[in-house]
């Protein structure tokens, strides 16, 4: 039945997450949050502006708990165990909440865990349920920084270049030569994720800066074979996206300036690629970005792709926010 409603409502659905205000004598830009997922926003410090009306899936707003928003996304994570290849994107600007959504807090406290936890936890869960099939579950984790694709599971992660595949026979292998780690529980995955944000730092001297500036994307990896022996390999990948702000090119200058453009080159691509999905047009231009290139496979098709827009509620994030907003409309289908 989940499935036949899935298809009903389209392949693409769009949330709206709004983190809390930092500080409380900020002015707020969200006027309004319809339980039908519409959301209405306003610049408070140019009242005279009409209100924006923007419609999506669904709508969370500041006081929702992780709970709540896996409670949603629940039945999209497990459709992967039934063979569908699944994307769940965060997009937003930096400081809007989109490693909260995915990882957790800041803090690292593993109260509030994130969707990446909570959805191993749950493919693990019903691995041991499912008599009638056996399941391998496998983990991946890369970063594209600079349209460079990194294996953050390899000994010299800054120093890996990884080459994507794609070919319709290996779906799932479309970078044949990443670390793919074998997991057996949630417990095996933290520490494989632990082990992933370890090297991300690593490589670069300023953590906060590197972890805006490149996606992430961890893949899970299902194969499993029901006792007739008929198989599936599905994918379920998990993008903690750069920061979508618009970098002020009088201001950013070399290695900032190279940065922002292929952030906004592949944000872009995204977007296009897709608008076309929605569209359903014939051509989709999955070549445009290493981002796209990747997800190829899981884009399109019979694949489900979920987009959460992630947004900072002070005045000062308006531009911002609008900028958001309206990516992410353009990628809903409702
Ligand atoms: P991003 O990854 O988009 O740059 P973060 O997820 O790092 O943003 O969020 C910025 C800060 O706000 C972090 O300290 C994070 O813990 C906090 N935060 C984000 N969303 C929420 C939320 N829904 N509830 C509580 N704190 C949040
Ligand atoms: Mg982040």
């Amino acid at each position: 039945l989940y499935n036949t409603l899935q298809e009903l409502r389209g392949n693409i659905q769009v949330f709206c997450r709004i983190r809390p205000m930092f500080n409380e004598e900020a002015k707020c830009t969200i006027d309004y949050i319809g339980n039908d997922g519409s959301l209405m926003v306003i610049d408070p410090l140019k009242p005279q502006n009409t209100r924006k009306i923007f419609q999506f899936n669904r709508v969370f707003g500041p006081t929702a708990t992780q709970d709540e928003v896996y409670k949603d996304t629940q039945a999209l994570i497990r459709s992967v165990m039934d063979g569908y290849n699944v994307c769940i994107f965060a997009y937003g600007q930096t400081g809007s909440g989109k490693t909260h959504t995915m990882c957790g807090p800041s803090n690292g406290s593993s109260k509030d865990m994130g969707i990446n936890y909570m959805a191993l936890n749950d493919l693990f869960q019903i691995s041991s349920i499912r008599e009638d099939v056996k399941y391998e579950i496998r983990v991946q984790m890369v970063e594209i920084y600079n349209e460079q694709v990194r294996d953050l599971l390899a000994e010299d992660a800054s120093n890996t270049k990884l080459e994507i595949r794609n070919c319709s026979s290996n779906v799932w292998l479309s970078l044949p030569d990443a670390n793919v780690h074998l997991a057996q529980s949630t417990a095996d995955v933290l520490n494989l994720m632990k082990l992933g944000e370890k090297n991300r730092a690593f490589s670069s001297t300023a953590m906060n800066h590197r972890s805006s500036r490149s996606h992430s994307v961890l893949t899970v990896h299902v194969h499993g074979k029901d006792i007739s022996g008929s198989a599936i390999h599905s994918c379920l990948h998990l993008v903690d996206l750069a920061g979508s702000e618009r970098v002020d090119k009088s201001e950013a200058t070399g290695d900032r300036l190279k940065e922002a453009q292929h952030i906004n080159k592949s944000l872009s691509c995204l977007g296009d690629v897709i608008t076309a999905l929605s569209q359903k047009n014939s051509h989709i231009p999955y070549r445009n970005s290493k981002l796209t290139q990747l997800l190829q496979n899981s884009l399109g098709g019979n694949a489900k792709m979920l987009m959460f827009a992630h947004v900072s509620p002070e005045a000062d994030s308006y531009g911002e926010t609008i900028s958001t907003l309206k990516f992410a409309q353009r990628a809903s289908t409702v």
